[in-house]
């Protein structure tokens, strides 16, 4: 993505607002296990943030920006010394708004869309259940469509936002009451919009985790849930088409943040390597360190890159699903070979640390599974190989 003047000034401007809103708070909260995740939102809804890159011209109170701008604003939540506000809010801007923009009709929009837009509505998706996430067409929860409306029964477990969302996009199959056909495959899989103060819904967070601790991260279930019929995202069936478009740019959005991560890391562990000696000479003038951290330095320029251009490749409206997926896997393992790096660069301190070092190695895990595990990108990317080359 080439990045022009404006896009540089807005982040600017995104990386004043993290610095007042967010980075006081961090530690904090990282202690605590939790964050106000309802007022983080609010603050920056009112900034205008949560919007960026949907159309100006619904009246929903998108921005209309090109993708450039969620770049921007991946890479300076990644920036951040923890991994949670950025896992949080990613669900928000570059899942669920968008797929709310695209498919939501009038209703969802005025009480959903355009309130989220403003900060004041908390969303989460909820596609990956206690049996299995990797594999889509395994998902049990169902929704009965009769007479009298959808009912919506199942079970979904790790959710980002998932115990404090005011409502979620479900994936699920949808079945006709009176219909013959059980729920089999992706073919039958929708997205239905649930909000979560309905009768039947049970929400309760996830604790005990590894990282991103102050994220919330909930299991939610759904027991016989009436689910007005407006809340239907898409047609029936149109699921796994549109979870598939909207995960691409979360991948991308991964990718930019796990990118700015690692680089962040690097540079303060080159800062630690400089000012700590051993054997008499700082750790970086070893050469067996420097190698390490300058193979790190050129992995992560080839997929800074690499993660621009998907980003570009997304504006221009391309697929792009497995240039994404290649992104999310390369970053995410950049930063979690970086963050092992730096641990061991800093001794007995990085594990003891209690801080930034141990708390980055931990919170480096999660992309490794959220938004497609690697295994599953690797799958998919196989998949191109037998059809593309
Ligand atoms: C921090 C975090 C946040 C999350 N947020 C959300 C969220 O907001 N919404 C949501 O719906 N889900 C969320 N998830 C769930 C996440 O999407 C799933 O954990 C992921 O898709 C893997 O599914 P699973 O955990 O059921 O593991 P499984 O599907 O059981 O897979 C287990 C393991 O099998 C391996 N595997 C997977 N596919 C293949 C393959 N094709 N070939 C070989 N091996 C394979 C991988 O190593 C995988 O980790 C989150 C998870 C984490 C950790």
């Amino acid at each position: 993505m080439r990045l022009n003047r404006h896009h540089e000034l807005f982040r600017d401007s995104v990386r004043g607002v993290l610095e007042r809103v967010v980075l006081p708070e961090l530690d904090g909260w990282e202690s605590a296990g939790r964050m106000p995740t309802h007022d983080l939102f609010r603050a920056l809804g009112e900034e205008g943030l949560l919007g960026l890159t949907l159309p100006a011209d619904a009246g929903d109170g998108g921005l209309g920006l090109d993708l450039g701008y969620a770049y921007v604003w991946a890479q300076e939540l990644g920036r951040l010394p923890a991994g949670s506000p950025a896992m949080s809010l990613s669900v928000q801007t570059d899942i669920v708004l968008p797929l709310l923009a695209e498919a939501g009709g009038d209703q969802v929009r005025t009480r959903f869309l355009r309130p989220a837009i403003r900060g004041e509505l908390v969303a989460a998706l909820a596609a990956t259940e206690p049996g299995g996430g990797s594999d889509l067409a395994t998902l049990r929860t169902t929704a009965v469509r009769t007479a009298d409306g959808i009912r919506l029964t199942g079970e979904k477990a790790f959710i980002t936002n998932g115990s404090v969302a005011d409502f979620a996009v479900v994936l699920c199959h949808l079945v006709e009451a009176d219909g013959e056909r059980r729920p089999t495959g992706l073919d039958s899989l929708t997205l239905l919009l649930v909000p979560t103060r309905l009768p039947g819904v049970h929400q309760e967070r996830h604790t005990g985790k590894l990282g991103n601790r102050a994220c919330d991260h909930g299991r939610l279930t759904f027991t016989d849930v009436p689910v007005p019929e407006e809340n239907l995202l898409g047609k029936p069936g149109s699921g796994y088409e549109a979870l598939t478009r909207v995960l691409t740019r979360e991948r991308a959005f991964l990718a930019a943040v796990a990118t700015a991560r690692a680089e962040a890391a690097l540079r303060e562990t080159v800062a630690h390597a400089r000012g700590r000696a051993v054997l008499g000479k700082p750790l970086m003038d070893h050469q067996a360190i420097a190698f390490r951290l300058a193979e790190l330095d050129a992995e992560l320029a080839l997929v800074e890159q690499y993660t621009g251009a998907v980003f570009h490749l997304l504006d221009e409206g391309a697929p792009a699903l497995r240039q994404a997926s290649i992104a999310k896997l390369r970053a995410s393992r950049l930063e979690r070979d970086g963050a092992d790096l730096r641990l061991q660069l800093h001794g007995g301190g990085g594990y003891m640390d209690g801080g930034p070092v141990e708390r980055a190695y931990r919170d480096a895990r999660a992309y490794g599974l959220a938004g497609g595990a690697d295994e599953a990108l690797l799958h998919l990317i196989a998949g191109h190989l037998h059809t593309d080359i």
